[in-house]
């Protein structure tokens, strides 16, 4: 089947904004087993949009449209289809009460243009905006009415907003696709997200004891990112399932401990989700990182169960008051070291009471550097009820790679320091 994505946006040709949709959704179809055949951007204008839309009903059976749906004269796609397939707009009451519900609730009076996101081409099912105000669209089309060729195609508009659009089209689109469109042979996509182990490291030890399901089908990828390296596992046919599950069991057994969730699980999360299962608590000292560790962990849903809170402490002074990191220890070893990382932790977690503190202090860059301490150096410290650890880490990256890499390595010393404490025999 072909699927073909249609980007709209001036912002897009103009550079402004990064074309998420693409990469996002052929990624959402993906991993459902559908393959996008095309995908184009296009400005906000009707004649581009129509032109697109055109050319791609002439060989794609869906097609999906991003952006142009709100209430601003730029906002053209709904208009645009309209036109070209020759589906009148009409008035949708309900739109009409959600939309006047959606400003209520916010204390707020709708201008009369926010009404435009009420018309619906004629025979349009409209798929609820959970997020915005304007619903998203899903109709067929009879490949006549929009281009050249034979049968119907099927056209569906979302929102521009990435965070309008990904939960409408995973609420709403994918489970249509799925029933309208079933794939001929079940197709199993399992990805495992791994942090620590470098990809070609992964790839090694891995590769090898898999050989023989790659041999019955079993397709393996890897996805690096900063700090990361995702393990797809995919296969098709009849045994795709019972495939992918050794080849997981095979992966787990190899490297199971740098494995810290499934999907879309983030590190951040799996820490949550470890702490809360323990019923342990977590606070943070940062200096290099200036909170992104407090802020990935309170980007949990649920981490104030475990998250107590935090210092970020840039300078000397606030790591001296607000952590009790002493002042000689700052004087004989340098703001970046393992001996103020220590009391960084130390301190924090002292007080606090939080069951475990992580710290860091580096050198982010690109000044700061010193013959020993060169760009990148970080010290990362977890203070918890067993004992005190400290890592030295270089992470010569930009700054914002920099932060996120060493919330990273925290989050996944901590991580790690939980997993040895369960396994740990209970103390008699
Ligand atoms: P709105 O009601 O906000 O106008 P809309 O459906 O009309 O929504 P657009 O105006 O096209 O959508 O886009 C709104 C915003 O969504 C853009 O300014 C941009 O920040 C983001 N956006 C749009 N298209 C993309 C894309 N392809 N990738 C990433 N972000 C996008």
């Amino acid at each position: 089947m072909n699927i073909e994505i249609i980007n709209t946006g001036n912002e897009l040709m103009l550079g402004r904004v990064l074309n998420t949709h693409q990469q996002w959704l052929c990624r959402q179809f993906a991993d459902a087993g559908y393959v996008v055949t095309r995908q184009v951007a296009v400005a906000d204008t009707a004649v581009a949009i129509q032109q697109a839309v055109r050319e791609a009903l002439t060989r794609a059976r869906l097609i999906v449209c991003t952006g142009g749906l709100g209430p601003t004269s730029d906002d053209l796609t709904r208009d645009a289809i309209a036109e070209l397939v020759g589906r009148p707009l009409r008035e949708d009451p309900a739109i009409v009460a959600a939309l006047e519900a959606w400003y209520a609730a916010r204390q707020r009076t709708p201008s009369p243009a926010v009404m435009l996101q009420a018309q619906v081409p004629e025979g349009a099912t409209v798929l609820p905006n959970a997020n915005g105000t304007a619903p998203g669209l899903l109709m067929e089309v009879r490949v006549k009415e929009g281009g050249v060729g034979t049968g119907s195609s099927w056209l569906v508009m979302l929102p521009g907003p990435p965070r309008e659009l990904r939960p409408m089209f995973t609420a709403h689109v994918l489970p249509w696709v799925k029933a309208t469109f079933p794939l001929a042979a079940p197709f199993v996509c399992r990805t495992l997200r791994s942090t620590g182990v470098p990809e070609s490291t992964m790839q090694q030890q891995i590769a090898g004891p898999l050989a023989a399901l790659v041999a019955r089908g079993l397709e393996i990828g890897y996805c690096a990112r900063p700090g990361e390296v995702d393990v797809r596992l995919v296969a098709r046919g009849p045994l795709a399932s019972a495939l992918v599950t050794e080849a997981e069991a095979i992966v787990r057994r190899e490297v199971g401990r740098s494995l810290y969730g499934v999907e879309g699980e983030s590190l951040e999360a799996a820490v949550v989700r470890e702490l809360t299962g323990r019923r342990q608590s977590l606070a943070v000292a940062e200096s290099c990182t200036g909170g992104r560790i407090a802020n990935r962990v309170t980007d949990v849903p649920g981490a104030s169960e475990v998250f107590w809170g935090g210092f970020i402490t840039y300078s000397n002074a606030l790591k001296e008051r607000l952590l009790g990191v002493r002042a000689e220890t700052l004087a004989a070893h340098g703001a970046v070291s393992e001996a103020t990382a220590r009391e960084m932790a130390e301190g924090a977690r002292a007080r606090t009471g939080a069951d475990y503190a992580l710290a860091a202090t580096g050198i982010a860059g690109p000044g700061g550097a010193t013959p020993d301490k060169p760009v990148g150096t970080v010290l990362i410290a977890l203070a918890g009820p067993e004992s005190t650890e400290v890592v030295r880490m270089l992470n010569a990256f930009d700054r914002d790679t920099f932060k996120h890499v060493t919330s990273q390595q925290a989050l996944e010393l901590l991580r790690q320091r939980l997993l040895t404490q369960r396994c740990a025999p209970p103390t008699p």
